[in-house]
């Protein structure tokens, strides 16, 4: 039995429905939990969505809380994260806070093919394209909003196993979660939102295609001595793609996409070759810079075959279910939206029909997750080519949509999404 802070009169179908921002006591049984595995930032916003529709949830992640100081140096992982999942997480109540929190803001996307013209989105004047914001940051403040949440139980715990149990309902055999630590843990849904590697995609059964990329990303922390405009950038280089993402005092993060030898080469440099390779290959756009700090990652493009597994009452979300390419930022936004359209669904579910509503709303979420994953699969090879044909085509579509007598707009929002969100182009 659990206190909690609840509902405007709506006690729905014998459970708690739940509003957090409403401040009334009331005292409810605790129902059979939806668990969630990965307290990441896909599963611990997805566990906030439910607990905010009134489910009871239990979240396993085994790392501790992510630290975070402000006079720290950035993390070397930032999200780009677009209008509309801003929008959610002023939903899961936690925009507030981490406006609070080191953030920047962008109003401008631009790409182009290095030598061609701009192919520009949004306005510096007009409305915030997203924010840019450390995943450290976004985590932890998810995660401690999930701590605070009376339907939320945030367990510090690794899951081990899918395991067969009899005494579920009805005297039936069910399935449970097994911890590492050895708890069981019946379950009204499963949801793995536990990472590209996913152990509970294969406790569940869930096959995946996709393939390793040869090339890794670079990620460089600089310092400049004037502040970044609010614009990411993203240059194609022949065999390389070069991007730009703004950060707070007069910071960004410069990004190579390279073959991973190339990027090696890079990263076994002193400090001062480090310095010299980057410099090369972004001083023509953003002058003097200092080298602060860098890593390096590889890349995968991988999506599941099927996100649900119906017997198991369980699937999967977030990188769990679609690995992309980072080249448009495009990660963990996917996985949000993942978390938007549960949102969404779950409201009108009730203990008995979430299973089926989580099926329904994550097969419907395989098609945009399938096309993104497969256009920005498409879109680094095409870039990657240097078959004269493709080259000269390349150079004419960019050169069109760039031209003001560009095709019509909805195919610049199209190519816009696939650069870095939901917007509409200048
Ligand atoms: C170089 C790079 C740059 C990127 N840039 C962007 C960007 O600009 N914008 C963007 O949107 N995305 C970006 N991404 C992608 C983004 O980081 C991922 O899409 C995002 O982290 C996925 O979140 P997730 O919560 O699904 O998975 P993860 O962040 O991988 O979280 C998974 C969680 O599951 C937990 N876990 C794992 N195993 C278990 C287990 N057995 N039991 C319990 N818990 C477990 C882990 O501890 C972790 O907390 C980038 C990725 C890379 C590699």
């Amino acid at each position: 039995m659990i206190v909690i802070n609840a509902a405007n009169g709506s006690l729905r179908h014998n459970r708690a429905r739940y509003r957090f921002s409403n401040r009334i006591l009331t005292v409810v049984q605790r129902t059979k939990p939806i668990v969630i595995v990965g307290g990441g930032m896909v599963g611990a916003a997805a566990a906030l969505a439910l607990a905010e529709s009134g489910f009871s949830v239990d979240v396993l992640e085994p790392q501790p809380e992510a630290e975070y100081q402000p006079e720290e140096p950035y993390d070397l992982r930032i999200s780009a994260v677009t209008a509309d999942n801003i929008a959610l997480l002023e939903r899961l109540g936690i925009w507030e806070d981490l406006l609070q929190a080191r953030h920047q803001v962008f109003h401008e996307l631009a790409v182009k093919e290095q030598g061609g013209p701009w192919l520009e989105f949004g306005d510096a004047n007009g409305p915030a394209l997203g924010y840019m914001l450390e995943n450290r940051v976004l985590q932890r403040a998810l995660q401690q909003q999930c701590r605070r949440h009376p339907l939320v139980r945030f367990h510090n715990e690794r899951f081990a196993a899918l395991e067969h149990q009899s005494g579920g309902d009805n005297g039936t055999t069910e399935f449970v979660v097994r911890t590492a630590s050895g708890t069981a843990i019946p379950y009204r849904a499963l949801l793995g939102a536990d990472g590209a590697q996913s152990p509970v995609r294969h406790a569940l059964g869930l096959g995946t295609s996709g393939r390793t990329y040869r090339e890794h990303c670079l990620l460089a922390l600089v310092k400049m001595p004037q502040p970044v405009p609010a614009r990411t950038w993203q240059i194609f280089a022949g065999d390389e793609v070069h991007a730009l993402l703004p950060l707070a005092e007069h910071h960004a993060c410069l990004i190579v996409y390279a073959a991973e030898p190339q990027l090696n080469g890079i990263k076994r440099l002193d400090s001062a070759g480090q310095q010299k390779a980057l410099e090369q290959r972004f001083a023509s756009e953003i002058g003097e810079f200092k080298l602060v700090k860098m890593g390096s990652f590889p890349l995968r493009h991988q999506q599941v075959l099927t996100p649900w597994s119906g017997q198991r009452a369980g699937g999967v979300i977030g990188d769990a279910a679609h690995a992309v390419h980072p080249l448009a930022g495009q990660g963990v936004n996917l996985g949000f939206r993942d978390v938007q359209a549960i949102f969404s669904a779950a409201g009108s579910a009730n203990d008995e029909t979430i299973s089926d509503v989580l099926a329904r709303t994550l097969m419907q979420r395989k098609l945009e997750n399938n096309v993104m994953g497969h256009g920005l699969d498409g879109i680094s090879r095409l870039f990657r080519s240097e078959h004269r044909g493709m080259v000269r085509l390349r150079r004419a579509a960019f050169a069109l949509l760039a031209s003001s007598r560009g095709p019509i707009p909805a195919l610049r929002g199209w190519v816009g999404t696939f650069a870095g969100g939901r917007f509409t182009s200048k």
